[in-house]
């Protein structure tokens, strides 16, 4: 066992730089002098922490959260909290007859099967009891429900103000009831006892996120070390690991060349922490992709590479099409994202000619009055581009696409009025299906025995197994503010 001395020199310069030994923490946390102490420490500031601290708090719970970057909410602020409710006031009202099983069957459809049962049935039970328990705590709904991809029947509230107004009602819910936040700093390491209890973290205080290091985690040695003591338990409600290049490229290879728009704290240091202590690392290969724009639309344009060719048929779905774009990509060798191309025509086609509107408005597409403009811009050939223009509509004309779209759906689509509009096509790794197993108390189970680890807890986006192949269209929501409070009511039976 480490001595306390040399255990806080074991934690210096930590970085998590030390080897990945499943299920061997050193940090047995015997002699350490804690600097702070709480019954609950909530690692992350999203929604899912935000929630179960939530919880926690009225039901008097002291709570501390801790935050790496220097400001709270994660993904969660970015996003605009779409959250799928089975029987919610408002698909009552509605008189929408929705139920258990066309629920499930849709994640289930989405998931492709991957997705474990109890989880599904845990987010589709419980939705509204945490739809009804955010709006207590001052989160607020629109009055109206939206019908998403995906789904059977409209079953999706709308959160006003999207994830940055809940976010800042739920963190003053949680300070006016006492609840504790420290913002910039960051969890290294857990801390165990000698039965493998975790009793605690160390921290780093004062911790600068580094945007320029090629990898956070591990080179970033800013901040002041500090051991925290959790009486009941740790919760890593950390968010996944889609900013994490170097980390997503060894899960799959695939994911190497896609964007991000997560926010820039999504790496995996956190996951490796809880592998460390012996959790289970779930589907970490998994993805789910966005688009700028949706791909239900795509179909009334082309998609062409970096060298003006087509490579694939338009119609698709956005985890099919970002892997084919990927692929093809790794195929020619190049970073450069292919650019999706309408002419008006097609452009007046799509299902909502005000969002593509909003789409130019806000700078993330162009529209060309002329083919020899466009191609400038994106820097493609024009006499390649004006080629893969005219062949395609030649396949048009003669009812027979090179990539076997299904040209009877294109209403009259073509590829030769200007003006065109055109904007990159880049699949955003958005979300990261993977992450630790955990049971629907959400206790982190081990992979030695499959037993819960005593006093460790993961919610939310860290967790994985949950959503299966792709997770389907607000579904994250109700997974983080469904595992918070499942979280929340386990470590209250413990009190
Ligand atoms: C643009 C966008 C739009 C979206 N829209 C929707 C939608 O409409 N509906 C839906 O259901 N889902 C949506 N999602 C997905 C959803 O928002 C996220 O999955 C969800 O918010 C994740 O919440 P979380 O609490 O698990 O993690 P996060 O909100 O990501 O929070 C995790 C936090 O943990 C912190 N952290 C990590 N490691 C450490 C550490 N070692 N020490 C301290 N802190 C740490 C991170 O910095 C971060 O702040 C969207 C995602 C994006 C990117």
């Amino acid at each position: 066992m480490l001595s306390r001395r040399n255990f806080i020199k074991g934690v210096a310069g930590v970085g998590l730089s030390a080897p990945l030994a499943l299920n061997a923490n050193d940090n047995l946390g015997k002699d350490i002098k804690f600097d702070e102490i709480a019954d609950v420490i909530i690692i992350g500031s999203g929604v899912s922490a935000h929630i179960c601290a939530a919880y926690l708090v009225k039901n008097k719970i002291d709570v501390l959260m801790i935050e790496k970057m220097d400001r709270i909410g994660g993904n969660s602020v970015l996003s605009q909290q779409d959250f799928a409710v089975l029987n919610s006031d408002l698909q009552i009202k509605a008189g929408i007859k929705d139920s258990e099983e066309l629920f499930l069957n849709d994640l289930n459809k989405a998931g492709a099967g991957y997705n474990h049962l109890e989880h599904s049935l845990r987010i589709i039970r419980n939705s509204n009891e945490a739809y009804e328990f955010a709006k207590s705590c001052g989160v607020k709904y629109a009055d109206k429900l939206k019908f998403l991809g995906g789904h059977s029947v409209a079953r999706s509230v709308e959160t006003i103000g999207g994830g940055g107004a809940c976010i800042s009602t739920l963190n003053e819910f949680f300070i006016k009831h006492n609840g504790k936040i420290k913002n910039e700093t960051k969890c290294d390491e857990i801390i165990q006892d000698e039965s493998g209890k975790i009793i605690g973290v160390s921290v780093r205080e004062n911790y600068r996120f580094n945007r320029n290091l090629a990898n956070d985690d591990r080179e970033n040695l800013s901040g002041d070390k500090k051991h925290y003591k959790a009486r009941l338990a740790v919760v890593f409600a950390t968010g996944g690991f889609s900013r994490d290049i170097e980390f997503r490229s060894i899960v799959n290879p695939r994911l190497r060349l896609a964007k991000s728009p997560s926010s820039l704290g999504q790496t995996a240091g956190a996951l490796k922490q809880m592998l460390k202590v012996g959790a289970i690392p779930t589907q970490l290969a998994l993805s789910r992709f966005s688009f700028g724009i949706p791909t239900e639309d795509l179909i009334y344009g082309i998609m062409v590479d970096c060298n003006a060719k087509r490579f694939l048929n338009e119609d698709g779905d956005r985890q099919g099409l970002s892997n084919k774009i990927l692929a093809h990509m790794e195929k020619i060798n190049t970073t450069i994202y292919p650019i999706i191309i309408f002419d008006s025509i097609g452009f007046a086609n799509s299902h909502d000619p005000n969002r593509m509107q909003s789409f130019i408005t806000a700078g993330k597409m162009k529209k060309f009055d002329s083919l020899s403009d466009l191609a400038n811009n994106f820097k493609l050939n024009e006499n390649d581009l004006s080629k893969t223009m005219q062949d395609y509509e030649t396949g048009i004309s003669n009812n027979k696409d090179e990539f076997k779209k299904d040209l009877s759906k294109i209403k009259n689509s073509s590829m030769s009025k200007a003006p065109f509009y055109a904007m990159t096509a880049a699949p955003g790794l958005s979300y990261t299906p993977g992450g630790v197993y955990a049971d629907i108390n959400m206790r982190v189970l081990n992979i030695s025995n499959y037993e819960p680890i005593k006093g460790l807890y993961a919610i939310g986006e860290a967790t994985g197994g949950v959503h299966g192949q792709s997770r389907l269209t607000s579904c994250s929501i109700p997974d983080c503010m469904t595992s918070g409070i499942a979280c929340a009511k386990d470590i209250l039976k413990g009190v």
